[in-house]
């Protein structure tokens, strides 16, 4: 069994977290291979070490004092250290680091926060450091070569049997250092798992995966045992987020679970995600995997008779919305008479022009604009086996007083979303959670 562990920013924030850290690596042998993110907030009001790092570099860019800023980076280094009393000398680095900070790449310099934090750990726990920029590749599209990161993989694996490395970074062909997107630790892990051929990739983090609806809306709600990537990406989309999306990426075709835990209740049996769950493992769980959603967006109604004739109108409709950068959510349809629904920010300055033009293009008599709608997804890969869910669920919103403005379904059938008023969302999501998965 080989897993892939990684620890995101609160799980390394200070020398509390990485105590918790060491006992879930030697409680399992399994663990080997263990990728940190930058040291993160340890209370809500305290900085990530990557957030003081960019601004740093703006400090730099503005020929503000920098000094004070990297002092207090230092420092929390500094008490990882002195707290556990480890021994490696990131005092002569730092020193270093602090004098030739003006000239780095900005990539460089906020990749410091992953390096110190990875350095630590590995002293820590024993293990050897293996630093990003000798494993991950990016190409200077931005995209990985997997073959060249096993091969550096299989290179280092001759002598170090386990190692720390510190995620959200690598080189590109150039052998300098690039930087991944925000919360880009969590496809490090990610890469590795696939070019390990890694059994789990275990992200650890401040919760215990995902729950099936906002708790904000919902009191305790159940957590999500299993979901497909499928699953998550609807889900991801409407909200709810934990992991970085381009994590299910370099695994999705392997099949490798991704396990998400808690640093705080290892206990906990988190959230696995799958590209696919086979039906025998899958009987337990419930029709409904989870519930998001999102307020404020804008439906354009339009009307036209006969317009099931009219070829190209839709495209013309679109063409509009293209023109002044809007993206399109969604598009129910009718026979004479389809919607475009949008997010209300992106249309709120141009609202009236876009109605003129695609009056003008479309030559339609009629057309109507409901702002305020929320709109709320029903996620479940049990849904399309099981006949009747859509109907359980508008009955449930209906029978409630719930008055439904637009229905829409994927053609995968995994995702039923529906159009409600701003004011019924956080009872709809109440509704549809205590009908499916019941009350407390
Ligand atoms: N430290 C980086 C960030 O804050 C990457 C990560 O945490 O995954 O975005």
């Amino acid at each position: 069994m080989l897993k892939i562990t990684k620890f995101g920013g609160s799980s390394v924030a200070d020398s509390t977290q990485f105590k918790k850290v060491k006992s879930i690596i030697e409680s399992d042998p399994a663990r080997k291979f263990v990728i940190v993110s930058a040291s993160g907030k340890r209370n809500p009001k305290d900085n990530k070490i990557t957030d003081l790092l960019y601004l740093c570099h703006a400090h730099i860019e503005y020929h503000v004092d920098y000094l004070p800023l990297f002092k207090m980076i230092e420092q929390r280094f500094l008490d990882i250290k002195n707290e556990l009393s480890l021994n490696t000398d990131i005092e002569s680095e730092l020193a270093v680091l602090e004098v030739e900070l003006p000239k780095l790449s900005i990539d460089e310099l906020v990749s410091r926060g992953e390096y110190f934090t990875a350095r630590l750990m590995a002293d820590y726990l024993g293990f050897p450091f293996v630093d990003a920029k000798d494993v991950i590749e990016i190409r200077y599209d931005g995209s990985f070569d997997y073959d060249r990161t096993s091969e550096n993989l299989k290179k280092i694996l001759v002598e170090n049997k386990r190692f720390v490395m510190p995620g959200f970074y690598g080189r590109t062909p150039d052998g300098k250092i690039r930087v991944m997107t925000r919360g880009g630790s969590d496809i490090s892990g990610s890469i590795l798992a696939r070019c390990l051929k890694a059994d789990v990739y275990e992200n650890w983090t401040d919760v215990s995966g995902f729950l099936i609806a906002d708790p904000r809306i919902v009191k305790n709600p159940r957590n999500i045992e299993k979901i497909t990537y499928s699953e998550l990406r609807e889900l991801s989309y409407m909200g709810a987020s934990v992991l970085h999306e381009d994590a299910i990426f370099p695994i999705r075709k392997y099949n490798i679970p991704i396990h998400i835990l808690n640093t705080n209740r290892p206990e906990d049996q988190g959230t696995i995600i799958l590209d696919n769950i086979p039906e025998e493992d899958d009987k337990e769980s419930p029709i409904i995997t989870g519930i998001a959603g999102k307020k404020d967006f804008t439906a354009v109604e339009i009307y036209k008779k006969h317009m099931s004739n009219d070829v190209g109108i839709v495209r013309k409709t679109l063409s509009v919305f293209e023109k002044y950068g809007v993206s399109i959510e969604h598009i129910p349809s009718g026979i004479d008479s389809f919607s475009i629904v949008v997010r209300s920010k992106d249309v709120s300055e141009n609202i009236y022009d876009i109605v003129s033009e695609i009056k003008e293009a479309i030559h339609t008599d009629h057309i109507n604009i409901a702002d305020g709608i929320a709109l709320i997804a029903t996620v479940g890969r049990n849904m399309n086996s099981r006949p009747g869910t859509s109907g359980k669920l508008f009955a449930a919103l209906g029978n409630s007083g719930i008055n439904i403005r637009m229905i829409a379904q994927g053609s995968d059938e995994i995702n039923i979303i529906v159009g409600v008023e701003n004011k019924d969302f956080e009872r709809a999501i109440s509704i549809i959670y205590n009908n499916f998965i019941g009350e407390e």
